[in-house]
């Protein structure tokens, strides 16, 4: 990957790369999930593009089609955890308003018990 498409700076990049030992549970040319370090939920993982982009905020049109393969791929691994059956609730926190503490685009997957919505 070139520089500017990493982050020296970013966790999740170095966890992408390698750099940061994580447990990997999926991973594609331009997709990783592995687990959330702080697990609010019995499956709580993380799908970020392997390209650092900073939030939904600053997405390019060129980034535009990296959110549906990670959607497709949180997919998967969700039905592989056996979410299939009650369900799962994919988010996106962008901004400081929604919480967002890690500024490397990520999804948090999360499943295993039943979620509030309305809060
Ligand atoms: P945000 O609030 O930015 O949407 O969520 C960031 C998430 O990243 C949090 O749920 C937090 O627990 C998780 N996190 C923070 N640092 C690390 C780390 O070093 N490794 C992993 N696997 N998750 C992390
Ligand atoms: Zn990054």
């Amino acid at each position: 990957m070139s520089p500017e498409e990493s982050n020296t700076d970013c966790i999740f990049c170095k966890i992408a790369s390698g750099e940061m030992p994580s447990e990997i549970v999926y991973e594609d040319e331009d997709v990783v999930i592995f687990p959330d370090i702080n697990p609010l939920t019995p499956v709580h993982l993380l799908v970020i593009p392997r390209r650092h982009i900073t939030s939904l905020a600053e997405m390019s049109d060129e980034d535009t089609t990296i959110v549906g393969k990670m959607t497709r791929a949180a997919n998967q691994v969700a039905l592989e955890h056996g979410l299939a059956e009650n369900g799962y609730r994919l988010t996106i926190n962008s901004g400081a308003d929604a919480g967002q503490v890690i500024f490397h685009l990520h999804m948090h997957l999360m499943g295993g018990r039943h979620l509030d919505w309305k809060h």
